[in-house]
């Protein structure tokens, strides 16, 4: 007899596994196959940056709505766990130096805070500024949310002298920091097995449906199930998957790297938040050097204006010098390949690129730390918002385009998902998730006029 389950998910990312997780766990649905070619957590989420935030931007609060609710479940996971995947509560502090945005760098923190994010604190170094709470190095219980903004450079100076003076505005997002995703991960995945959940390592390599329904499954090892549903929570491979189900998925995909560096000179002390710099900049050349570059017109783009954006975040605990270095100064959409292309030019470029917010990075010019680069891809839509919805095959739904925030949404979303699989209510926010808002003539209209996407 055909082996048969009740509902068959294609891909063991964080996706896959935190829909497994919320189906089996928290609505005790029987019967589940996580079914992925790689080891779990392998391809993508192994690869990220590992940090959170609710601090997200409009339209309308939905993605506020959805990233507060995975933040809370997190903390659920934290609080029951003992919390083994180390989540933290340093915050993302965005700086810049330049007076020319301080207006759009105030409007720009009023708006998540107006969508539900939490409330906005302002500092003046004035008698009648609020109280100022630090972040703690560990933990994530009672601490503030919303977000600080500063815009005394000299109380910038006060809580985060090793910035250079030339900065003058700061705005500390609160409920946000970083975790192990592998943790995370693992524990939902031994929490979903415990209630269950069978892993199988094969690739899915057909859907047969009837009459408009999910039938069965093919694998690569030859086998075929029976199954009622099918969830594609397959990563950058969503949209092949969906052409199993003869379903477009509207998404592509952008290539991102990430490199860490040892930090033995102390340039970042190891306690310090997400630090990101939001101006754009020139990077810091020599003479020599800038003659060097711009003799060559593949390297001559080096020595002009480079993108806002540049983070670092120091990683693993107190005996640890690892920093993680980010900066999307060059966005390359492309279909993913496995593994994916590495440039060299990386680790120097957003080494020279921090030294804006970090000056003492250019100590390293000299003799650059050996760096341990790697990257993944961002499975975008158009407007960057994530998909957890039905398809238009009866028993097919879909978990994925969780873009650079994968990780941080992951158990919203799966918890979103296991709503609609199971028919139970749904949250406010979910309609902004679904395939079908595209459909929407006046979501048409919204995404005529979309502005931010909100993603570093
Ligand atoms: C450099 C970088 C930094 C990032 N930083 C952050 C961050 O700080 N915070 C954050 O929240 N997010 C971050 N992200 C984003 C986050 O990593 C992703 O959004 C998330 O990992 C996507 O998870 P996923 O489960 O959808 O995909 P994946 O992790 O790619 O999982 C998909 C799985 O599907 C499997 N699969 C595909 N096709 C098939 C098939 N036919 N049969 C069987 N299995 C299949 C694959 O093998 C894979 O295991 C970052 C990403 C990158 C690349």
């Amino acid at each position: 007899m055909q082996p048969s389950t009740n509902v068959l998910i294609c891909g063991a990312g964080i996706a896959g596994i935190s829909a497994a997780y919320h189906l089996a766990v928290r609505h005790g649905v029987k019967d589940i196959l996580l079914v992925d070619e790689r080891a779990p957590l392998s391809l993508t989420s192994d690869k990220s940056t590992e940090c959170y935030r609710n601090w997200w931007p409009g339209p309308g609060d939905a993605m506020v709505g959805l990233m507060n609710r995975s933040i809370g479940i997190m903390e659920e996971l934290a609080e029951e766990s003992g919390n083994i995947f180390h989540l933290n509560r340093r915050g993302y502090l965005y700086l810049t130096a330049d007076p020319g945005v301080i207006p759009a760098f105030e409007r720009a923190a009023q708006e998540p805070s107006e969508l539900g994010a939490g409330p906005l604190r302002v500092y003046r170094s004035q008698a009648d500024d609020p109280e100022y709470i630090p972040a703690p190095t560990e933990g994530y219980k009672n601490l503030p949310t919303g977000a600080d903004l500063f815009l005394s450079p000299d109380l910038i100076q006060k809580y985060f002298p090793y910035l250079p003076k030339t900065v003058i505005a700061a705005l500390h997002a609160r409920r946000a920091g970083w975790f192990s995703a592998q943790q995370l991960g693992m524990y939902m995945l031994d929490q979903a097995r415990v209630h269950g959940v069978e892993f199988v390592n094969a690739r899915v390599t057909g859907i047969d449906t009837s009459r408009g329904q999910i039938n069965s499954v093919r694998l690569s090892d030859g086998s075929t199930i029976s199954t009622p549903r099918f969830v594609n929570a397959a990563g950058p491979f969503v949209k092949k998957v969906g052409k199993m189900l003869g379903v477009d998925i509207p998404v592509f995909t952008e290539l991102h790297l990430k490199v860490a560096f040892r930090d033995p000179l102390g340039v970042v002390p190891r306690e310090a938040p997400l630090l990101i710099w939001t101006d754009p900049q020139t990077l810091p050349w020599s003479e020599d050097e800038r003659d060097f570059l711009a003799e060559e017109a593949d390297t001559r783009w080096l020595l002009g204006e480079m993108p806002e954006g540049a983070h670092t975040r120091p990683e693993g605990g107190a005996d640890s010098d690892i920093m993680l270095l980010l900066w999307e100064y060059h966005t390359k959409v492309m279909d993913p390949v496995v593994p994916p292309p590495l440039d060299d030019m990386y680790p120097e470029i957003a080494l020279r690129g921090m030294t804006a917010m970090l000056p003492r990075f250019s100590e390293y010019f000299e003799r650059i730390p050996q760096p341990m680069l790697d990257g993944g891809y961002y499975t975008k839509t158009q407007e960057n918002r994530p998909l957890a919805s039905p398809l238009p095959v009866e028993g097919a739904y879909l978990i994925g385009a969780l873009s650079g925030y994968g990780l941080m949404s992951a158990c919203g979303a799966g918890d979103l998902l296991a709503a609609h699989i199971t028919g139970s209510g749904l949250p406010s926010y979910a309609p902004a998730f679904t395939l079908e808002r595209y459909q929407d003539p006046q979501y048409q209209k919204l995404l005529k006029n979309w502005t931010s996407d909100g993603q570093l």
